[in-house]
């Protein structure tokens, strides 16, 4: 988390009022209108909203406060995976704020990324590159998951700040909270889990805002559900998102194929994903 929260009200969701989802502060119906105000993509951000306003409060009412400030980014290399709604909403993002240079400029730093993955946690990227599923992908991640020698390709690295803030990921945003949302509670609290900028265990506890409570309603946006039945989807850390997307997608643009994320109430959007693979429980 290199940049303070914003502290913005949380928004009720109303006909396309609420602020657009791609950072740009207008209405969501007078900027990416054929947006859905139910779409998966409205809804993650109605969720970082929440969790900015937990961690406001709790900075405003705490005499404690965690260390995170402005231009502190150890977190941001840190490897972590994202969902592809969040990632695309990087990439609406960058679209609107970043040059055309510096778009492809990320590109460029996923690729390298890759390649320093490779030579510095073998697990990791043969697990990253395999066809694994979101159980092995998270079981990798516990056991082989640390900090990269290289910070995600959308950090200033002149400044440590983040240049996509407004559209920053989940995790981003939990980063000098709960911190790590895998494992069981005892795992969680083991320091080396932390930031080493935070105490561990339970003092890790008395200085953060829990927002812990927010993962389950992470994991309902970021995988499939239908009823009772559930599709994990796969999901990877930022420089990977980047690395598929410029090799299989548009190339070292932000241009995309299917906006189902943004355009499709999310209800059916999973019924149509589930109709194209098997749902599990
Ligand atoms: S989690 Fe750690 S590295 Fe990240 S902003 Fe907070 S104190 Fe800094
Ligand atoms: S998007 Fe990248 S630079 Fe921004 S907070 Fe997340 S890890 Fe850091
Ligand atoms: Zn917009």
């Amino acid at each position: 988390m290199p940049n303070m929260p914003d502290g913005e009200a949380a928004p009720m969701p109303s006909e396309g009022n609420e602020p657009c989802f791609c950072g740009s502060g207008r209405k969501m119906r007078l900027c990416h209108k054929s947006a859905s105000p139910d779409s998966r993509a409205a809804r993650i951000v109605r969720l970082y909203r929440e969790v900015e306003q937990e961690i406001a409060d709790y900075r405003a009412s705490s005499p404690k406060q965690p260390p995170c400030r402005e231009g502190c980014s150890s977190c941001c290399s840190d490897y972590f995976p994202v969902s592809q709604v969040e990632f695309e909403l990087l990439l609406v993002y960058m679209e609107r704020h970043w040059s055309k240079a510096e778009i492809e400029e990320a590109f460029d730093r996923a690729e390298e990324n890759l390649l320093a993955l490779k030579q510095e946690n073998p697990p990791m990227y043969d697990s990253l590159t395999r066809p694994v599923d979101r159980k092995g992908e998270l079981e990798a991640v516990r056991h082989h998951a640390g900090r990269n020698s290289f910070p995600c390709p959308l950090l200033d690295r002149e400044n440590g700040r983040c240049r996509v803030y407004p559209a920053r990921p989940f995790l981003c945003r939990t980063h000098g909270s709960s911190h790590t949302f895998y494992g069981g509670w005892r795992e969680r609290l083991q320091p080396e889990r932390i930031c080493e900028h935070i105490d561990g265990g339970r003092a890790h506890r008395k200085i953060t805002p829990n927002i812990a409570d927010y993962w389950p309603r992470y994991e309902e946006l970021a995988d499939v559900r239908v009823g009772p039945q559930r599709r994990l989807l796969r999901q990877y850390p930022i420089f990977y998102w980047l690395v598929l997307y410029g090799r299989h997608g548009g190339g070292k643009t932000t241009a995309f194929g299917g906006r189902d994320n943004f355009d499709l109430p999310i209800g059916e959007h999973n019924a149509r994903m589930a109709a194209h693979g098997s749902a599990t429980n």
